[in-house]
């Protein structure tokens, strides 16, 4: 029969991308409703949903004071309001060896919102990127939309998920625009020594490409590196950092984030990618105003013990995550975690009877148990998962106990 749609000449191009959120909504329709198993979310990261993880009060009064000075209705400047822009600065530049200015800094709706941005600037036709595998799907997700070639570089568990350098020099060539750098490490839960990350930017500088560096969890770090941001090695090679409040303030919901650009030598303005970023975001939506007119305050007097009460909550939850993971035989962990949010395990499908993959067992795993884990396939890494353990530890250590219970169910092992 003709096709009667066939004028139309159309067709959805990018099917193949996958977010997290699609893999998730697949996962959550296995789930049955039982009240006496209630659905434990170990995948995402959004600790908002546990009361343990609530954000400031300082941050809450200084939204409600923004909303009620009435000063911040209206449209904010296309790169974010200047007294945002320039507590934002001030904010990143206590972390580093030089200062940043209000010029440095473009607030977006969240680190999404400055991920399609940067990734939309540095597009041009016949470019690649380089992403790390285990990595954040939007990444590669934008990158499919803008036709941009992605290759992806090894982060090895073995060596604390440090990066495969000499795997990114192979990977480079003439078409290469950037690389993507996420520390502290979503999935892996690393936390990168000043030494990698100095030859991470040295790396960046021999190809002459534009380093990027997701740094969303900034300081919520638990282990023995500190967190030194990339742009502290701005003067090597120029750094594009992106930030939020999404994950240190635990509040997603209020969209606010940022770029900022760590370049002493003015290699991205002479370059013109910093004219760019300018004009893109001229076109682009913009955070809320009023959040923007918060920020300010929230970053001046968010106390310190607010964010080292966060490490030691995601502390003990880490610490009952790899001591519960370690107890099961199906699942190898490489590291315990040292920051951010989530940890990568690897699946012993050998040990288990009749499970195919890691979206099987995830699948399997939510029906039988009405637990949910990213499958490692969305993140590059198949027959590993991503357990999130930004929950209250009860929840945890039930989720945990419930994916033992179901790989002893599974396991085609004497024991
Ligand atoms: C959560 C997250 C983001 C997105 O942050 P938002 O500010 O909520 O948009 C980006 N990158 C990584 C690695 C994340 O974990």
């Amino acid at each position: 029969m003709e096709n009667k749609f066939a004028k139309w000449g159309l067709k959805g191009q990018k099917e193949a991308t996958v977010t997290i959120r699609d893999i998730l909504e697949t996962i959550k329709k296995q789930v049955k409703k039982d009240d006496e198993k209630p659905m434990i979310h170990l995948g995402h990261g959004d600790p908002s949903a546990y009361s343990c993880f609530r954000t400031t009060p300082v941050a809450e009064e200084a939204v409600n004071r923004a909303l009620r000075s009435a000063k911040f209705n209206g449209y904010a400047p296309a790169a974010g309001l200047p007294e945002s822009r320039r507590a934002v600065a001030e904010f990143l530049s206590k972390d580093l060896p030089y200062k940043l200015s209000e010029e440095d800094i473009f607030i977006t709706a969240g680190a999404a919102h400055a991920i399609e941005l940067i990734l939309t600037v540095l597009a041009r036709p016949g470019a690649n990127i380089l992403l790390p595998r285990p990595g954040y799907p939007s990444y590669e997700a934008h990158s499919t939309f803008l036709d941009q070639e992605v290759r992806n570089f090894d982060l090895l568990p073995e060596k604390g998920w440090e990066i495969d350098l000499d795997g990114v020099e192979a990977l480079a060539d003439d078409n290469t625009v950037a690389m993507v750098v996420i520390n502290p490490g979503n999935p892996s839960g690393s936390v990168f020594t000043p030494e990698h990350l100095q030859k991470i930017a040295e790396t960046a500088k021999r190809l002459g490409i534009v380093l990027i560096s997701d740094e969303v969890y900034y300081d919520l770090v638990f282990g023995g590196n500190k967190f030194v941001p990339m742009g502290v090695f701005g003067s090597v090679t120029p750094v594009v950092s992106l930030g939020t409040m999404s994950k240190r303030w635990l509040v997603p919901g209020w969209r606010l984030g940022w770029i900022a650009l760590s370049d002493p030598n003015g290699i991205l303005k002479r370059t013109g990618i910093t004219d760019c970023i300018k004009k893109y975001r001229n076109i682009s939506p913009d955070s809320t105003t009023l959040i923007q007119g918060a920020i300010p305050e929230i970053l001046e007097k968010t106390p310190k013990d607010f964010i080292s009460n966060i490490v030691v909550l995601l502390r003990e939850a880490a610490e009952a995550c790899y001591s519960n993971i370690i107890e099961i035989p199906y699942l190898d962990s490489p590291q315990k975690p040292e920051g951010a949010m989530s940890t990568m395990v690897k699946l012993n499908l050998d040990m288990l009877e009749g499970i195919e993959d890691d979206m099987d067992f995830c699948l399997r795993l939510a029906k039988e148990e009405s637990v949910l884990v990213l499958p490692g396939s969305v993140l590059g890494l198949k027959n590993w998962l991503r357990i999130s353990f930004a929950t209250d530890v009860a929840s945890l250590e039930e989720g945990l106990q419930r994916i033992k219970a179901f790989c002893l169910r599974h396991s085609n092992m004497i024991m």
